[in-house]
């Protein structure tokens, strides 16, 4: 497909936001290119298939939640697969917990209210704590008065255990925060988003998400394989020749923009994911049921996929995806201990697949975080950034921005 010589506006990076922008430029009758330096769409958000498994590039959670996902994605066509919305957890002492939301897993409530993991007095601040975040409309959460996570669950009084065996694993595996440092506005919207919305996989893997957004757009609109080296008012210098446009978009991660850009918008800190995957042929579990590991070891959640999706294993084996902190992927000795003690089950034979490391998996969204949780996206002479750097470090954050600096660079272009 031939790069064109001028559209209205250039789109760099076909992640979630950029072709969240595209669509809605093309959707105003705008002409839209998007230049991607990859030999696919999705960024961060991507699946390959491994001896005919599907592998994510890096353990991602759908949450049917979100309403820029909602107001953009066909969620049906993507044959969602749900967990169980709960967790088991591993205690210090070995002992495996078993909890899950009671208004959606009914059969779990006794066993979920008798569980001595958290207690009378925790379950009902986490139930505070939701009630909360169903009641603050979400504009007010986002301008809310900020602190680090840490400090406000310490504030609702879940320092301690509830912070330390649940909530600490299960929010460093979905920010990649070791020290729960991110914003108390994000975490808000988050504990939002899992009090609403189905934890999922689409059956076709992670990657159907932005295949269905790229489908969508106008034929021939995304240019694969066409890095952009340099950027300036009215052009972008790709690999394979320069485009002019009206409006520049930059939807690439937060550190490439601001290489891009040259400091006009600060690299982001950001926090790295790793995650291991195992084939398996008797899993350790029936449930498609996060497991958490409540006694700090560096396995911050473990899965069986396919309890969940059974499509992500191509015959009767199972996918077993778990994820640590950082870059640094466990050595094989030290993986295995840590899952026969997470699981409570031999796991010697299990296979090992692939490695997914994500050094720059999500921008840091740490206090002082912007009123609104918008950081500016017009740089003015039609140069506009988007991504999640510049609103939230998900698949809304990612979506909205796409969407909101897509119609700022539209107003620019009305305005002449
Ligand atoms: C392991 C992992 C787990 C996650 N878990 C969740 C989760 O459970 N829930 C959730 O909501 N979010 C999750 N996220 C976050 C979510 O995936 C991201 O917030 C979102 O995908 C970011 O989209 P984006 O479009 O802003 O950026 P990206 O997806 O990074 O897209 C940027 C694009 O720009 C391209 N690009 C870069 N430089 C150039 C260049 N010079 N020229 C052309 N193209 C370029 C890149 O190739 C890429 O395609 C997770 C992320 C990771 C990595």
């Amino acid at each position: 497909m031939s790069l064109p010589d001028a559209v209205d506006v250039v789109v760099v990076g076909a992640g979630l936001a950029g072709l969240r922008a595209a669509r809605t430029v093309a959707r105003a009758g705008r002409s839209v290119a998007v230049c991607e330096a990859g030999d696919g769409v999705g960024g961060r958000v991507r699946t390959d298939v491994v001896d005919g498994f599907l592998v994510d590039r890096g353990f991602q959670i759908l949450n049917t939640s979100y309403p820029a996902l909602k107001a953009t994605i066909d969620l049906d066509a993507l044959d969602l697969r749900p967990f169980v919305p709960g967790a088991a957890v591993r205690d210090p002492d070995g002992r495996l917990h078993r909890l899950a939301d009671p208004r959606r897993v009914p059969s779990w409530a006794p066993r979920t209210a008798l569980d001595p993991l958290l207690g009378p007095v925790a379950k009902a601040r986490i139930a505070g704590l939701a009630l909360r975040s169903l009641l603050v409309p979400p504009s007010r959460q986002a301008r809310a008065p900020e602190r680090s996570t840490a400090d406000e669950l310490a504030r609702w009084g879940l320092a301690g255990v509830p912070t330390e065996a649940f909530l600490r694993p299960f929010l460093n595996g979905v920010l990649g925060d070791r020290d729960l440092e991110t914003s108390s506005r994000v975490f808000s919207l988050f504990w939002r988003s899992f009090v609403l919305g189905d934890l999922t996989l689409p059956s076709r893997g992670i990657g159907a998400l932005p295949t269905q957004l790229a489908a969508r757009l106008p034929a021939g609109t995304v240019h694969l394989e066409t890095p952009v080296h340099r950027v300036a008012p009215g052009v972008v210098e790709t690999a394979r020749g320069p485009v002019r446009a009206g409006a520049v978009i930059l939807a690439t991660e937060g550190t490439a923009a601001a290489e891009l850009l040259d400091g006009r918008v600060p690299a982001p800190r950001t926090f790295a994911l790793t995650t291991h995957y195992h084939v398996v042929e008797d899993p350790p579990t029936r449930q498609a049921l996060l497991h958490l590991d409540g006694a700090g070891g560096p396995i911050v959640n473990s899965l069986v996929l396919t309890n969940a999706a059974p499509s992500y294993s191509p015959d009767h084996r199972h996918l077993v995806q778990s994820t640590v902190l950082g870059t640094e992927p466990l050595g094989d000795r030290d993986l295995r201990r840590e899952l026969a003690r997470l699981y409570g089950a031999p796991v010697g034979a299990w296979e090992e697949l692939a490695t997914v490391r994500v050094p720059r998996a999500l921008p840091a969204a740490v206090p002082p975080t912007p009123a609104g949780l918008q950081h500016p996206v017009d740089l003015g002479d039609g140069l506009f950034v988007a991504g999640d750097h510049r609103d939230t470090p998900s698949v809304q954050g990612a979506l909205v921005s796409g969407r909101r600096t897509a119609q700022a660079a539209l107003a620019a272009l009305s305005r002449g």
